[in-house]
């Protein structure tokens, strides 16, 4: 493996291999590589010990590339935390000089450094994400935690681009929400329910 300069290091609050919990590749096996370090501060997040950065390890890249050799996986997923408010080129470069498929979970309200092959964008309405993104993105998945998000769903599908379009209930009330969110997908069928499946099965 190429080795990098040393410098090129992230903060990696954690990692590890799993399943995708949701989305489009929602049941796949994949590597998670969690990166500290949010300017968003949804009122929902479920990982508001990642926003502060400084409570993350900065690691070399080499290093948690390493992590995912000796997993033996095949996809890495990096999430957060906000993943784009970091240079993200170094780890992306040195994932495909390991033939490994790299995945990106933003809000999208930062540029995207790096050269992804499936970004999945879950737009956040304190911090909306950037035109060039919404173009750029595989998957939008928003969040319904009130009827009226499903406008702020809408908003931002029509600035995407061939893209595969998810609502998703808000973990906290998905029990009251989701009712609303099936009846909507019927008369609306270009959208596709994503459920947090890793939450009904306890896993990571
Ligand atoms: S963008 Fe993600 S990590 Fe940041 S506050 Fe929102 S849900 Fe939490």
């Amino acid at each position: 493996m190429e080795s990098l300069n040393q410098t090129d290091s992230l903060p990696l609050y954690e990692s590890f291999y799993s399943l995708q919990g949701e989305g489009c590749h929602s049941g796949k096996a994949a590597f998670f590589i969690r990166l500290g370090g949010c300017d968003v501060c949804c009122d929902f997040c479920d990982s508001k010990s990642t926003w502060n950065a400084k409570r993350s390890s900065l690691t070399p890249v080499s290093e948690i590339v390493d992590n995912v050799l000796q997993a033996g996986a095949d996809t890495v997923i990096v999430t957060g935390g906000e993943p784009t408010v970091h240079n993200l080129e170094p780890l992306c470069r040195l994932l495909k000089e390991n033939n490994l498929a790299c995945f990106l979970e933003t809000s999208g309200n930062h540029h995207i450094t790096g050269e992804w092959d499936w970004i999945c964008l879950s737009p956040k309405l304190n911090s909306p994400p950037l035109a060039e993104n919404l173009q750029r993105a595989n998957e939008l998945k928003v969040i319904i935690k009130h009827p009226a998000d499903l406008e702020w769903a809408e908003e931002n599908a029509a600035l995407t681009d061939a893209c595969l379009l998810f609502l998703q209930a808000e973990w906290s009330v998905h029990e009251k929400i989701t009712p609303y969110i099936i009846d909507y997908i019927k008369q609306n069928t270009q959208w596709i329910l994503s459920v947090q499946m890793h939450k009904y099965i306890g896993i990571e």
